[in-house]
Order: structure tokens, then C-alpha cells, then sequence
């Protein structure tokens, strides 16, 4: 074979924020900051900080393929930290605060982290483990001389943000680096044995990033403000840290301030037209407007995805507010993004209501991801939107193997199991059924939590639900939906299992409802099943 004449330029992620830098200079980058105030940069004057930084940390010693970890909110300086890192030939190490200090101590001894860079928030969260931290050699506090915490809890080498980037050259030799190298780590949270890594590399990131940028993804321009909610910490911020500076977007940043109140000023006042979270923040900043009485005209679109999104919230959305809401579905293995929700040519001649059954769905892969479902011997199923079985992906940006595992995680065609079920219709379109530790089975049927929890979520007096199965003397297994109540009402059980009767079989209903106080979370914002099936494993069998 004859080899292509064209030029062989190997992808880093450096290369996104020079162009930035150069074709978007004066766009800006908005944060509403840790320390309080809305801080606002260009892509230029960060390009120049970035250099600094890899500056200082050339000078801290640190060598290329160097793990070094950033515990820290959705910041200008926080972006900084991902360039230099990445762009030095070290591999950026997100930390997730909110995870438990075991699984802290846990993922930095893993990852062998050599640095930690933490907002001012999470000093007290390292300052616990630090002691268990032995490859740990210095931390890095993200803020300025004035703001700076006491560190006295800290027992290695502390620097100051500011000070360590302050006086140094605003250029740097950027090193050649192999585009296949590490650029960056995270781990998925660990919901079933100890967090995994996934190790993405500049060649998965960029190509991720040109892939989902495009309008029947991200949609993302460079006229668009972008107000990137999903956490850098968690699922590789969907990408969008590399593919709003790539397409020269306005990126708008929360900082640690996610309740709904904040997300709407920053709407309003920067201007957004698009945004991507999980569910949960959403709740939160449509309670707010509801009880507010508010509106959000900049805002044309937003990317939900993380969990099942509720066909009310789509519906509330988009009735109420005028927002088109994208259904999106990945996970950390897979950089993240497998599927998003765009409609196709065909849909603009069905009714509004067969609309909004496929706008439900987690929509259709994009080149560069292959999906296909499986029943328990491996048998390809059908694609009719029936037919549902485990999940298996396959492509450019989907994990080969967990960070230091030497056995592959593919099967041997090259496929990867999500632990997701699905089905997949005619079009292409894919819908989660459930995650297949969570499917109940019921007198040897099937039953999706996910579909009975979508349906309870549109129940008005409802904060927000969870299905679980539980164990029965006869049917081995029968749902029971756990159900927080909306501040102020106080709905009837039987109101809502006749909400969820209006549209399941009956023998798909949950047997019973228990209203509780709070809904348990896990450290990505997703319901977190394991302490409810602790808890009420038994409830049928009292
Ligand atoms: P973690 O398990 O740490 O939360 P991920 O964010 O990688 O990490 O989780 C990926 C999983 O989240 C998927 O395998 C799937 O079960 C679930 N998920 C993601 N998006 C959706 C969605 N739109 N609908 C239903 N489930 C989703």
C-alpha cells in the first residue's frame, strides 16, 4: 500500500487552548470564583498563565508522565492547571472532593500522585488523609497571597497559586509528546469495589473534542457561552474544558456555586446559551425558578445526561422555559460521551407526543463510537426498540484497559460492557432500561427502575424517587419505590402509585411507597442505591 503524502502532525491538548489563544484571544472565560466575585480572563492572558505555571512546575521537578492531582471546582485557574499538566507530558490527576476520605487515601496512593493542587475549600479534606499520603512531596493552594487559608495542617511543602506562577516567563518549550501518551486520569466512583482509573490520552481527548463539538452534539460556536456546570472532577468535565476554547466559545464557570439561585444569575448575567449538568443541578434551578417566578431567554439548549433525565423535567423545560434539553449518555470509560439525543429529518412529521417518546431516549452514537446490545451468551439483539440486553461499545474514545490492570477490559472482539441494559430502535436510537445491578426481577420478569422512577419524578408532589427491588417470599423480588416529598405538599401513597398504575402494568407497580427525608447520593450527584438496599432489603418479608 501506498502511504498517504500528508502531514503527520500528532494531537496534544496544549494545541487547543494556543489556538484559543491566538483565533479567540479576547474571548472570555468567567468564573464565579471560590473566593467570592465573578473573575473574568481571556483565553490569551490564560494561555500566558498556563506557560507559567508549566514553568513553575518544570522548576518543582516535575517529569513527564509525573501524576499530579487537582481536588478542585470548575475554575479559570483550574483549567490552567489541566493545560500545563497535559501539556508538560504529565498527566493531570482529577480528585473528586466529595468522595470518602478511605477512597481518597485510596486513589491518590494508586495514581501516586506527586503533587496536589486544592482550592481553598478542600484544604481540610486533604489535611485529614495527608498523613497516609506518602508519595505525596508538595500541595498547591489555588488562590492568592490575601486568600490564603492556614496551612498549618498540611505536612509537606505548601505554595501559593499566585506566588509560584507569579514573575515567571510567560512562554515555554512546550516538549514534543507522543500523541498516545497520558494526559489525563480519572476514576469512576467506585459504586461497586474500589475506583477504577481511566487513563485518557491527548489523542483520545482531542479527537473526543472535535467529535462532540459538532451541532448534532455539543453543537458548540464561537458565538456561544457555554456555561460548563458538569464538574471537572467528574467524567472528564464532558469534555467541554477541551472543546469550548477548541471552538472559541465563551465558557462560563460555577465555582463551587451550584444551587439554583446562582446558576440562574450567572445565566442571565453572562448571557449563556448553552450548558451541560446532571439532572440533580437542574432540579435545583428549576425549583428556584418556579418558586421565583424567573426565566432564563438566553439559554437555547442544555446538555443533561449522568442519569436518567425525567420526561417532566425535558417537558418543564422546554414548555415552561423555552430550553431544548439534549438527553446525553456516557461514562468515565468512554472520555465520556456515547450517545446524544438530536432529532432526525423523519421527526418533524410526528406528533408532539411521539416526539417527546424518542426525545426520552439517550439518543444516537456518533461517529468514532459503535454500540451494540447482547443478551447473557453474547447474542447481538435486534435493533427495534424491544429487544433489550447489556450494552457493549466500541471505539476511538473508549477505554482499552483500567489504569495499572494489565488484563484488558475488552472482550474479544474489542468490545466493552457499560453495565448499562438498553434497547436500541430502528433509527438508531438508544435507551437505557437500567444499569443491570439494578434491574429487578420479578416472578422471572424484568422490570426497569429507571422507567418507574421517571414516571414517579413526574408526580408534582415529588422531589425526587428511587425504585429498588426488594426481596419476596413469593415473587423472589418486587420493587418499592422510596420517594422524597416536595417541601410543602404531602401526597397520598396510593396518589402515587396510581400516577405510576397510570402507565406500567400492574404487575410492574411498586408494592408499597416509603416517604424519606433525604435522597442518598453518591459523589458524582446520582442516586446511590446501596444504602437504600441496605436499609430496606427486608421491608417485604417484616
Ligand atoms: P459513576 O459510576 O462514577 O457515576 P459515570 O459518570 O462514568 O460514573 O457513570 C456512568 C453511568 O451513568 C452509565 O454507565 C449509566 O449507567 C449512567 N448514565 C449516564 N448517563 C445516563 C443517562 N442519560 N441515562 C441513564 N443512565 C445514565
Amino acid at each position: 500500500m501506498i502511504d498517504g503524502h500528508m502531514q503527520q502532525q500528532g494531537f496534544n491538548l496544549i494545541s487547543i487552548l494556543q489556538h484559543a489563544a491566538n483565533a479567540h484571544g479576547d474571548t472570555e472565560v468567567i468564573t464565579n470564583s471560590v473566593e467570592g466575585g465573578r473573575h473574568s480572563i481571556s483565553y490569551k492572558a490564560m494561555y500566558r498563565r498556563t506557560a507559567q505555571l508549566a514553568n513553575a512546575l518544570q522548576e518543582l521537578g516535575m517529569k513527564q508522565g509525573d501524576r499530579i492531582g487537582t481536588m478542585a471546582w470548575n475554575t479559570w485557574r483550574h483549567l490552567e492547571c489541566w493545560y500545563a499538566i497535559g501539556g508538560s507530558g504529565a498527566v493531570c490527576h482529577t480528585l473528586n472532593p466529595r468522595l470518602f476520605a478511605d477512597q481518597i487515601d485510596f486513589i491518590v496512593n494508586h495514581a501516586e500522585d506527586r503533587f496536589l493542587f486544592v482550592d481553598i475549600s478542600f484544604v481540610p479534606v486533604i489535611a485529614a488523609v495527608i498523613d497516609r499520603l506518602p508519595t505525596l512531596e508538595c500541595v498547591v493552594v489555588m488562590t492568592d497571597a490575601e486568600h490564603m487559608p492556614d496551612t498549618s495542617t498540611l505536612t509537606v511543602p505548601v505554595h501559593c497559586y499566585e506566588d509560584l506562577i507569579a514573575n515567571r516567563a510567560s512562554e515555554f518549550q512546550w516538549p514534543d509528546i507522543d500523541e498516545n501518551g497520558a494526559s489525563s486520569l480519572c476514576y469512576t466512583s467506585g459504586t461497586t469495589g474500589n475506583p477504577k482509573g481511566v487513563m485518557y490520552s491527548h489523542r483520545s481527548n482531542v479527537i473526543h473534542s472535535l467529535a462532540t463539538c459538532g451541532s448534532d452534539l455539543f453543537n458548540l460556536t464561537a458565538r456561544d457561552t457555554c456555561l460548563m456546570i458538569v464538574p471537572m472532577f467528574h467524567a472528564n468535565s464532558w469534555g467541554l474544558a477541551f472543546s469550548a476554547p477548541m471552538i472559541g466559545s465563551k465558557l462560563v464557570l460555577p465555582g463551587p456555586h451550584m444551587d439554583g439561585a446562582s446558576i440562574h444569575s450567572l445565566i442571565t448575567e453572562e448571557q449563556c446559551t448553552t450548558s451541560a449538568a446532571v439532572p440533580t443541578v437542574w432540579t435545583g434551578l428549576l425549583d428556584y425558578m418556579d418558586a421565583e417566578g424567573k426565566s432564563i431567554p438566553s439559554l437555547k439548549e442544555t446538555v443533561i445526561g449522568g442519569s436518567a433525565v425525567p420526561r417532566s423535567m425535558i417537558e418543564k423545560f422546554d414548555k415552561t422555559y423555552g430550553v431544548d434539553v439534549i438527553h446525553a449518555w456516557g461514562m468515565t470509560e468512554m472520555s465520556p460521551l456515547g450517545t446524544m439525543n438530536r432529532p432526525l429529518a423523519f421527526m418533524s412529521s410526528l406528533t408532539d407526543a411521539e416526539r417527546m417518546d424518542i426525545r426520552c431516549k439517550q439518543g444516537r452514537a456518533p461517529y468514532g463510537v459503535e454500540l451494540k446490545i447482547v443478551d447473557d451468551d453474547g447474542n447481538r439483539l435486534p435493533h427495534d426498540g424491544d429487544a433489550f440486553g447489556r450494552l457493549l461499545v466500541r471505539g476511538h474514545w473508549v477505554i482499552e484497559r483500567y489504569y495499572k490492570q494489565e488484563e484488558s477490559a475488552l472482550d474479544a472482539d474489542g468490545w466493552f460492557d457499560t453495565g448499562d441494559v438498553a434497547n436500541i430502535d430502528q433509527y438508531g436510537f438508544m435507551q437505557i432500561t437500567d444499569r443491570s445491578k439494578d434491574i429487578i426481577k420479578s416472578g422471572g420478569e424484568w422490570i426497569s427502575s429507571v422507567d418507574i422512577e421517571n414516571t414517579a419524578m413526574g408526580h408534582p408532589e415529588l422531589q425526587i424517587a428511587a425504585c429498588i427491588g426488594v426481596k419476596h417470599a413469593k415473587w423472589e423480588e418486587r420493587p418499592l419505590l422510596l420517594a422524597v416529598k416536595k417541601p410543602g405538599c404531602n401526597p397520598e401513597k396510593q396518589n402515587v402509585l396510581d400516577h405510576i398504575a397510570a402507565e406500567f402494568a400492574k404487575w410492574q407497580v411498586p408494592d408499597d411507597v416509603v416517604f424519606i427525608d433525604d435522597m442518598p447520593l453518591t459523589a458524582t450527584g446520582k442516586i446511590d442505591k446501596k444504602p437504600l438496599r441496605a436499609e430496606f432489603e427486608n421491608y417485604y418479608l417484616q
